[in-house]
């Protein structure tokens, strides 16, 4: 849909809104080893969805959210339904996975006008799931971080470069320098 948010991005902007700003208005989708290893997501369904049905790669839509994505997996069993959102990676609690889900579920539940009974994150290396809850107090996070993102989108500006752990294994650093100067920063 049109000026609609790609709900993979929230992933990116919770993890670093400036790597955010790099590949949604920049176009820079640079790979290193982690995400490589991330598209070769090939979790052994058979085993774990236990005889429900699934179903891969839903389109899903939230006009309420104004954001669109895919959903990895859709399982419905013994009547219940359950969203799982595939990573590499071993089991850890990361914000910025929560969020993208939990927006997954929300648009869900909108693009379908089905209750979506459980959350979940498959993490491959460590073949454990993670649940998360969703409450009134994370949708109000996620809607805040949504317009954030709508901010920058609006303003147009580049945040600020500024140096964390997370630098290192970002597949976007060969771009990312201080010295960067195609872009505008923010004040
Ligand atoms: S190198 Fe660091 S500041 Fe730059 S996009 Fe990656 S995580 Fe963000």
């Amino acid at each position: 849909m049109e000026n609609y948010i790609p709900i993979s991005s929230i992933n990116t902007f919770v993890y670093c809104k400036r790597r955010f700003y790099l590949e949604y208005f920049l176009g820079f989708r640079t790979d290193n080893f982690y995400t490589l290893e991330g598209k070769e997501k090939h979790s052994d369904l058979e085993h774990w969805t236990d005889g429900g049905k699934y179903y891969k790669n839903i389109y899903v839509y939230s006009e309420n959210l104004g954001v669109e994505g895919i959903i990895d997996i859709v399982l419905i069993k013994d009547g219940k339904i359950t969203i799982i959102e595939e990573k590499r990676g071993r089991r850890a609690e990361w914000e910025n996975d929560k969020f993208q889900v939990l927006a997954q579920a929300i648009a869900f539940e909108e693009t379908y006008n089905k209750k979506v009974d459980e959350i979940s994150i498959y993490y491959e290396f460590s073949n454990r799931r993670r649940y998360i809850e969703k409450t009134e107090d994370e949708i109000k996070k996620l809607k805040e971080i949504i317009e954030n993102m709508k901010s920058i989108i609006t303003s147009g500006l580049v945040p600020k470069f500024e140096y964390t752990n997370r630098c290192e294994g970002c597949s976007e650093k060969e771009v990312c320098l201080p010295e960067f100067t195609l872009i505008k920063e923010e004040d």
